[in-house]
């Protein structure tokens, strides 16, 4: 049964990169009716936060991610976290060293440091394996100074292969690992040791991680081969790239999942433009549904080369999401932007929900975010904010005129619907020698404040008789 997991660190807000990550374990799974688990690492205490482990799931679980193990709490899952689980690190951690496969040692990086120096090594060659055979006396001489040992794991100098589902067969020649440390002086274990503990522990069959942790396979190989655990398989993600083809981050603009989310995607545009970033079908089809991609998702097909975030692409799709949903979802989704802007207060009424839901409906085609519902439905509610440029252009003292003539026979329409309105105001255009273009333009102006939108008729059907009345005349007054 396949198990995977996603297990980032609470230091800051979800990532796209990371996002993607989690996003192919989720699928990986789901594709193999597996399991998914979520794992906070969050043993680095001072770049962990709180704030930041419960922006996490919020934020996974918007797009559509959701995990199925972990405590109960209240009919959901919390995760599972590291700094629960300092007892089982300090246990096995005990057992490597009774066994032999760690070692107590009391340097001090400036200790190492400064010995790799003398011997004229290079100061990234990191440890000598200096306390590796230290005698009881060294130890207890140590001890006596008041030294606290950090617990070093001795690691087996021979070449490591890793099969690597996405990368094929990657060596590591020996000799290039010194002994590294699981457990630090102050019995906190250190990364690469509680996430083989876990591995292990929570029976991970593949680890799905990004590219930049490669490197770190062979100690984790070798540590799973410590503990007398099956070594799970790897596979490997390229690295996210921005449009530039240079590591994704904030220079490329917005980079967290809530950024994304707080400008107005849907969640189902995001989960369907993060599925292509490093994976794609056989066919170069982009727009698969959740159920879509639980089908066609494989491993096997994750690319090698970098993959690289084109914010346009995402724009577009969730333009192409947008008008496939319905005007209702969309209506709901940016009330917090309509309430944010003004436009509605809490508390709709069901004919004002009605109302909007048409108003919607109208805009659709033409709305990319939910931030822009506000900008496309405002005027429907509350008074248009008037963009000079139409004003200057369309609300002349000839468009006012025609305002002020067209006035009455709009007041006199009967029927105040797409037809009777288009009827009325076309019978007007002919009776008075005017050009429909000369007419459309000041009449949209008054009512909406700008020179795009919707369909003439439909928008002052929708609007109503009222309100535009009351906004046309805001335009004759003094003019002949
Ligand atoms: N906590 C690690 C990270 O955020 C993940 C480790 C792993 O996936 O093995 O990069």
């Amino acid at each position: 049964m396949v198990r995977v997991r996603f297990a980032p660190s609470p230091t800051g807000y979800l990532h796209i990169g990371n996002a993607r990550t989690a996003l192919f374990n989720y699928l990986f799974a789901r594709r193999n009716n597996g399991s998914f688990i979520l794992r906070i690492e969050d043993t680095d205490r001072e770049r962990s936060a709180k704030e930041y482990e419960t922006a996490l799931m919020e934020d996974l679980k918007w797009f559509g991610i959701d995990w199925d193990e972990g405590p109960d709490v209240g009919g959901d899952f919390d995760p599972y976290r590291q700094m629960d689980r300092l007892d089982i690190y300090r246990e096995l951690s005990e057992k490597l060293l009774k066994e032999g496969k760690a070692y107590k040692c009391y340097c001090t990086k400036e200790e190492i440091d400064e010995r790799n120096r003398q011997a004229g090594r290079n100061e990234s060659s990191g440890y000598d394996n200096h306390c590796r055979d230290l005698t009881a006396e060294d130890a207890a001489k140590f001890e006596n100074e008041g030294r606290k040992p950090a617990l070093r794991f001795r690691f087996p100098q021979k070449t490591v292969k890793v099969n690597d589902l996405i990368r094929g067969e990657v060596t590591f020649e020996s000799g290039h690992i010194p002994d590294f440390v699981i457990m630090k002086p102050d019995g906190m274990p250190v990364f690469h040791f509680a996430v083989v503990v876990d591995d292990y522990l929570m029976k991970i069959t593949h680890v799905v991680r990004g590219e930049d942790h490669l490197s770190n396979t062979p100690k984790h190989i070798a540590l799973f081969e410590a503990l007398g655990a099956p070594v799970p398989q790897f596979a490997h993600m390229s690295m996210t790239l921005g449009p530039d083809k240079t590591r994704l981050s904030k220079r490329h603009g917005a980079t967290s999942v809530r950024a994304y989310k707080d400008e107005g995607y849907l969640p189902e545009a995001f989960f369907n433009y993060i599925s292509l970033l490093g994976w794609g079908a056989e066919n170069s089809q982009d727009i698969f549904s959740k159920e879509e991609l639980i089908q066609v998702f494989s491993i096997e097909r994750c690319q090698k080369a970098s993959a690289v975030f084109d914010p346009d692409k995402l724009l577009w799709m969730n333009g192409y999401y947008m008008r496939k949903t319905t005007p209702e979802r969309i209506l709901e989704l940016s009330k917090p932007f309509l309430e944010k802007s003004g436009v509605i207060k809490d508390g709709l009424s069901a004919e004002q929900v009605e109302y909007l839901e048409k108003a919607v409906a109208l805009e659709q085609e033409k709305i990319k975010l939910l931030k822009e519902v506000p900008y496309h439905i405002g005027f429907f509610v509350k008074n248009p904010d008037y963009e000079e440029k139409a004003v200057n252009k369309y609300l002349t003292e000839a468009g006012k005129k025609v305002l002020a003539e067209l006035l009455p026979a709009l007041e006199g329409c009967k029927e105040w619907t797409i037809a009777g309105l288009e009827g009325a105001v076309r019978s007007f255009c002919e009776e008075k020698g005017y050009k429909p273009g000369d007419v459309f333009h000041p009449v949209r102006v008054a009512v909406s404040g700008k020179t795009k939108g919707p369909g003439l008729f439909e928008m002052l059907e929708l609007l109503g008789s009222e309100k535009v009345t009351e906004r046309i005349k805001r335009f004759t007054e003094g003019a002949s």
